[in-house]
């Protein structure tokens, strides 16, 4: 049957795509704060928080106002061609939490679209075609951040060629290679130089592109002498330093950027989204003016970028921040959560490790064969991670084996939530490790 005029429908039903896979079986009714409350009748303690997204808590009633104010002045300008307050006061505002020197902001709706316009900006400001990046990290998923993504080959298998003139080098995985932290860097900075000296010149090298904490390749914060050994290397070869600070950035590591909890550095572009809106969706690069100067004109735009309510409520969210302190909360709160897996790995021979910044947490589970590398369980952290939803808790995996759970409070959790939530970890443990002499201590 063809569509008509009269009907403008067929009698099929389209499904979403099976490619389209959801960590749980959860359909939201309606959430607030933490708490997620679901068709099926039942509440949800929300330790995903869209990955990091709704950083104020489900919709926080400030946020929610602001966006419906901005829908009834005017909900779309396109920023190419008539300009809107909210983009405005938000380029502003975003000044007042920028690091010192990135003056000059440009739009755009995801990740994604921000880590491209950032590799964009770094080729045309260097005339440089290579981009260095560490294992493990994720960058997103369209063509170029895909090809820029380490965190697990189920992000860039299947559809090649990928975008040239991307190089991987060691990130100190301190954990995985069984050394303590400094020598985990000590390596990582050594092969760098290598591959530096090997294969990709540095004056032919535009950037290294590199996570605060690693997201989705599995909760690992970068040890800020890592990030120290980046930004001194960057400044003697001319490469620039490009931060990701989409999932680790607005607050949620317990510092507003997280590459903050590294002493006195300034990348010269950092890349924000996420928890930038509460949920709408909207993304930026920061730089300084004379570096975003370099991007010729015309090179950045989108149909999309910036739209008002995104930037209202992205205004709405910073104010949030800022009144209710969430930053030192998520540092409090993110202490709180950290000390009890710990005490709960504790009692867990599946969990080898625990780990995070702020409201970052992850909890890495490994099976222990006869020698001393242990082995990356996917299974069990699989398991855990569907068990927790029986017990009301919403967590996700991560991680390149998909072998670590992660546990992202909004900036908003209570101590007592937090408390409930170690709780139900707990239990679910217990349930899922019951009959398992290996899994428990
Ligand atoms: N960079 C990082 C660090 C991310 O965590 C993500 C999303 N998980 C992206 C980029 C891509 O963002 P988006 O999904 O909005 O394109």
């Amino acid at each position: 049957m063809t569509v008509t005029a009269e009907t403008m429908q067929t009698a099929q039903t389209a499904s979403l795509s099976p490619a389209l896979k959801q960590a749980t079986p959860v359909v939201v009714d309606h959430a607030q704060g933490s708490w997620i409350h679901g068709t099926d009748g039942h509440d949800y303690l929300d330790f995903t928080t869209g990955i990091g997204v709704t950083s104020t808590g489900h919709c926080h009633p400030r946020v929610v106002a602001a966006a419906q104010e901005q829908c009834t002045k005017i909900i779309h300008a396109q920023y190419t061609t008539v300009m809107h307050p909210p983009l405005l006061e938000l380029t502003e505002k975003l000044g007042g939490v920028l690091p010192l020197g990135l003056d000059s902001v440009f739009y755009a709706n995801s990740g994604s679209e921000a880590v491209e316009a950032a590799i964009r900006l770094a080729r045309m400001a260097t005339a440089r075609p290579n981009i260095i990046v560490f294992q493990g990290g994720f960058h997103g998923r369209t063509v170029a951040a895909a090809s820029l993504t380490t965190a697990g080959t189920r992000f860039s298998a299947g559809f090649s060629p990928l975008m040239s003139g991307v190089h991987m080098s060691p990130f100190p995985y301190a954990y995985r290679y069984g050394w303590d932290t400094d020598a985990a860097v000590d390596f990582a900075l050594r092969e760098l130089d290598y591959l530096l000296q090997s294969r990709v010149a540095p004056n032919d090298t535009a950037a290294f592109l590199i996570e605060p904490v690693l997201g989705d390749g599995g909760y690992l914060p970068t040890p800020p002498r890592f990030l120290e050994g980046l930004r001194e290397r960057a400044d003697r070869h001319g490469i620039l330093f490009i931060l990701d600070e989409v999932q680790a950035g607005f607050g949620r590591t317990g510092k507003f950027w997280g590459h903050q909890h590294a002493t006195d550095l300034t990348p010269d572009i950092l890349i924000t989204a996420k928890g930038l809106a509460s949920g709408f969706p909207i993304s930026a690069i920061a730089a300084s003016t004379e570096l975003m100067s370099k991007a010729w004109p015309g090179s950045q735009g989108g149909t999309y970028g910036g739209n008002a309510v995104a930037a209202a409520a992205a205004i709405a969210t910073i104010d949030v921040i800022r009144d209710e302190n969430l930053v030192e909360n998520a540092r409090v709160r993110g202490m709180q959560l950290l000390s009890g897996l710990q005490d709960i790995a504790a009692r867990f021979d599946a969990i080898g490790d625990v780990r995070g910044l702020g409201l970052m947490a992850g909890i890495e589970f490994v099976a222990r064969g006869d020698g001393d590398v242990p082995v990356p369980d996917a299974a069990a952290a699989a398991a855990v991670q569907q068990a927790t939803t029986r017990h009301g808790l919403l967590t996700l995996t991560c991680g390149p084996a998909g072998n670590v759970v992660r546990l992202i409070p909004a900036l908003v959790v209570t101590e007592d939530e937090i408390a409930l939530g170690l709780e139900r970890f707990a239990t679910t443990l217990s349930d899922v490790f019951a009959d398992d002499t290996l899994g428990q201590r």
